[in-house]
């Protein structure tokens, strides 16, 4: 059967959709479709699945430029991007791509963005490239000692247990809130279940961890912030629009926090949503900014490319897809 790629991606999912006797059409241009574009494609190319990525906006308009189409896999964790009840009208199988493997990559690269933040790294760094270091000094780029300080997760899924368990090696005390909270997980480590506004309030630390959806768009906003501690450092690796951009702006431009690192944004790929605002993320020495990269590891890379890969070799033998979404 044929499989249609919507951008090329490691070859491992590729080579086992191959050597499984399927017929793989990548597309040849190393950048996302428009979804005019990938609509002509799927009319054109007619595949019997889809290898779609995070970029993709798979909505009923696009299942039914594909009526052959009995799967899209996504290559990703998040799938924000697929239309679900068009998908359940149609009888698609959607599919996503939940590694291990992934998580701890995000979980690390969330980690390093909590050190670089707390230590000044990029800042730093930039300091040092641009000639200005003149020598030692007592309070050239002072810190924050991570060591006994209160690391807030919100959202304890895989990702936001795997950061616990990070914070854990340094000394730091650890403090979450999730919908469901995790007793077991708490016996294990020593993370403490919060209310949301504990957390906030207590955390030196706060890190989100939740998938995007109508009730965490925009957690963490003007209310929020002014809760924080004015000393909290703020990450989101999780997915843009769940921090509200113009009042994450605010709260470090009037220090109702000390700074803020993220792997996404509010109107992605736009580091700004509004670039005409006098308040920019690009311009915020304490902000750091790394473009959508938390997962990309050449470890989870392949690894997401062969789950997604089984996913669809699984639908296209009228089996059940390891990794069905619901
Ligand atoms: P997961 O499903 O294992 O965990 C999500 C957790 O959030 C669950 O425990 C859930 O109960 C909790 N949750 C849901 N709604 C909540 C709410 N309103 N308040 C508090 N908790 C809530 O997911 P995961 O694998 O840990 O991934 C988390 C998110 O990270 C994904 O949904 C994805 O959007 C994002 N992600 C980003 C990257 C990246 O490259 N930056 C890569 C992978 C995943």
């Amino acid at each position: 059967m044929k499989v249609y790629v919507t951008r090329n991606i490691p070859a491992s999912g590729i080579n086992l959709l191959k050597t499984t006797g399927h017929e793989v059409v990548v597309n040849p241009d190393d950048r996302m479709h428009t979804k005019d574009e990938l609509i002509a494609i799927l009319k054109k190319e007619k595949p019997d699945a889809v290898l779609s990525l995070l970029t993709d906006k798979i909505d009923g308009e696009v299942m039914d430029s594909a009526p052959t189409v009995k799967i899209f896999a996504n290559y990703a964790v998040g799938f924000d991007n697929f239309d679900r009840e068009a998908a359940k009208r149609r009888n698609i199988l959607l599919s996503n791509t939940p590694s291990e493997v992934l998580s701890d990559s995000v979980a690390e690269h969330t980690f390093a963005l909590i050190l670089a933040l707390a230590h000044r790294i990029v800042e730093s760094d930039n300091f040092t490239r641009s000639g200005r270091y003149k020598g030692w000094a007592p309070f050239l780029f002072l810190g924050t000692l991570l060591k006994g300080k209160t690391l807030g997760v919100i959202g304890l899924g895989r990702i936001g247990a795997d950061v616990v368990k990070h914070s854990m090696g340094i000394g730091m005390k650890c403090v979450y809130y999730d919908v469901k909270p995790n007793p077991d997980f708490e016996k294990q480590t020593n993370a403490r279940f919060l209310s949301m506004e504990d957390l906030l309030k207590q955390s030196d630390v706060v890190s989100v961890h939740v998938p995007l959806n109508d009730g965490t768009r925009h957690l963490l906003s003007t209310k929020q912030f002014n809760m924080m501690k004015p000393t909290a450092l703020v990450i989101n690796t999780s997915r843009g629009p769940v921090v509200d951009e113009k009042a994450v702006l605010q709260a470090l431009a009037d220090k109702k926090i000390n700074g803020f690192a993220c792997d996404v944004f509010e109107c992605e790929p736009s580091i700004d949503c509004d670039p005409s605002d006098h308040l920019e993320l690009k311009a915020m020495p304490n902000v750091i900014l790394t473009p959508h990269i938390a997962s990309a590891t050449i470890e989870a890379r392949e690894d997401m490319s062969k789950m997604a890969a089984e996913n669809i070799i699984a639908a296209l033998s009228g089996k059940t897809p390891p990794n069905q979404i619901k």
